[in-house]
């Protein structure tokens, strides 16, 4: 079986088709949270998922453009572009979005947003961070988003120390023999200095996972977002890929 990963889409359809568009022959495609936020197509981008996405969980920007969680910890174009959002949401969106759980296990993966010691907001963006998270999950993977930077963490089979590597477009590896947590990458809004969406691919039979890096038409976002009146920051951010 192979299984599509991909998170934070942030309503950015232009990249989530091209995505789509690209991926290999998957059974399932897994979603990790962020369908929404920062960008111009929030509905079209949710009625997408719905029918393509097998499992959906939740993220910050999901629940905060629902104004299921507070804005406190959004800085001020996220808090901008989430009122924008939830001011767009449709009935059938608003309740795809609520009905979204906050971590789902997968037989050995735990699927979350930021990490299992916060699954909304925890920001794994180094080893040490991660190290804490060893513990904290079920299975012996698991699959987190929200930085927005495709990474593996993985730890020895002696739960020993945790190791950080940056996957680049078409990095394939086997499946780590210890635990590991694994992230794709964001489809809509990268921040690795890449502006390609990117997703990653698990091959179950062949116990792999697969990094991808797609190029699509960002200027085509980017032009909504101003027509829509999204703060300057959030689309000039988006051909930096930063
Ligand atoms: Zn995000």
């Amino acid at each position: 079986m192979r299984v599509a990963v991909i998170s934070d889409v942030h309503s950015n359809l232009v990249a989530l088709e091209a995505v789509i568009r690209h991926l290999p022959a998957v059974e399932a495609i897994w979603s990790l949270g962020d369908a929404v936020g920062y960008g111009p197509q929030p509905n079209e981008c949710l009625s997408l998922l719905r029918d393509k996405v097998s499992i959906a969980i939740a993220g910050n920007h999901d629940w905060g453009s629902l104004g299921k969680v507070g804005f406190e910890d959004f800085n001020d174009a996220a808090a901008v572009a989430a009122r924008w959002t939830g001011a767009q949401l449709t009935a059938q969106s608003r309740a795809y979005l609520a009905g979204l759980k906050m971590q789902q296990e997968m037989g050995e993966f735990s699927l979350v947003h930021g990490s299992p010691r916060d699954p909304l907001w925890d920001y794994l963006a180094n080893a040490s961070r991660a190290e804490a998270c060893f513990p904290l999950f079920k299975g012996q993977y698991c699959l987190v988003g929200h930085t927005h930077v495709p990474a593996v963490f993985s730890q020895d089979e002696q739960g020993g120390a945790v190791h950080v590597s940056i996957p680049r477009d078409g990095a394939r590896m086997p499946l780590a023999k210890g635990k590991a947590i694994y992230n794709p990458g964001s489809v809509g809004q990268p921040r690795d200095g890449d502006p390609r969406a990117a997703y990653a691919v698990l091959d179950l039979n062949e116990r792999t996972i697969s990094f991808a890096r797609v190029e699509y038409d960002f200027g085509a976002t980017q032009a909504r977002m101003q027509a829509v009146g999204l703060p300057e920051f959030l689309w000039k951010r988006l051909e930096a890929g930063r």
